[in-house]
């Protein structure tokens, strides 16, 4: 049984510029050093907007911090007349060891299909960049009683034609919509479903191992109240954490879940 490490990622979403942004990193690293925070075995990671990736690139890598960081988006192209876009080759060259694709955000305000975060993942890939593959029902399906094969959809479409090998390194985040920046966080038994079954799904499309190996995150209202009942859960290997992740005292105490 592969011993999964347990990964808390802060997406900032469009919040805080480069200034700010030197400033959070630097106090979230005294935070956690200061107590003492094992980053080997739980996982830290920040996520900001494209704009802020030199700065924490300086700062992480100049100072050599624990943290690691991401991005939050990229082009499933790896360069040419794609204006606006950012390329995989960017964000690997920056020193990103991450990116979020598929967030309900992009699916939702940017029109991104299966198809279209299928490609991204395969960009992300390409570019040794390991993707945070982002899946997950809005209220009328969870009404419905269809969260579990919605997901699944979604997650068939964007593992479609990964192997094995490849699919291992993955980190799936399953983010119901409705509990996304709500204040409704879903309940442990809740997460626990659809992580399981995202976990069989990977067990079918790959092996068994592989699926053993594979992070699943839960995103949607995390907060320090509320992460320690969610990672008790056994298909739970960590948070994807927006709101709570730009106050540095929330943020370091949802990383620091254990205490
Ligand atoms: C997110 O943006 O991925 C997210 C989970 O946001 P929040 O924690 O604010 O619900």
């Amino acid at each position: 049984m592969a011993t999964r490490i347990p990964l808390m990622a802060g997406n900032w979403k469009m919040n805080l510029d480069h200034l700010q942004a030197t400033h959070l990193v630097q106090k979230l690293d005294w935070s956690l050093r200061d107590a003492k925070h094992d980053f080997a075995a739980v996982e830290v990671v920040v996520v900001p907007p494209f704009t802020d990736l030199r700065s924490v690139q300086t700062l992480v890598q100049g100072d050599r911090l624990e943290l690691g960081y991401g991005a939050q988006d990229l082009s499933q192209h790896d360069s040419g007349a794609y204006t606006g876009e950012i390329s995989g080759a960017f964000l690997a060259k920056l020193g990103c060891s991450y990116v979020v694709v598929g967030h309900s955000e992009r699916r939702e305000l940017h029109g991104e299909t299966d198809e279209v975060v299928a490609a991204k993942v395969a960009a992300a890939l390409r570019h040794d960049l390991v993707p945070i593959i982002c899946v997950g029902e809005p209220l009328e399906v969870r009404q419905a009683g269809e969260h579990v094969p919605h997901v699944l959809a979604q997650l068939d479409a964007a593992l479609a034609g990964l192997d094995a090998a490849t699919a291992q390194g993955l980190v799936i985040a399953y983010e119901p919509v409705w509990a996304i920046g709500t204040g409704e966080v879903a309940t442990p038994a809740d997460a626990q479903e659809v992580c399981a079954a995202i976990r069989t799904r990977v067990a079918e499309l790959t092996t068994g191992d592989t699926a053993d190996a594979v992070r699943i995150l839960y995103g949607g209202s995390v907060k320090p109240g509320n992460v320690a009942s969610i990672m008790s859960e056994t298909d739970v290997d960590g948070a994807l954490v927006g709101g709570a992740s730009i106050n540095v005292e929330d943020f370091a105490s949802i990383c620091r879940y254990q205490q």
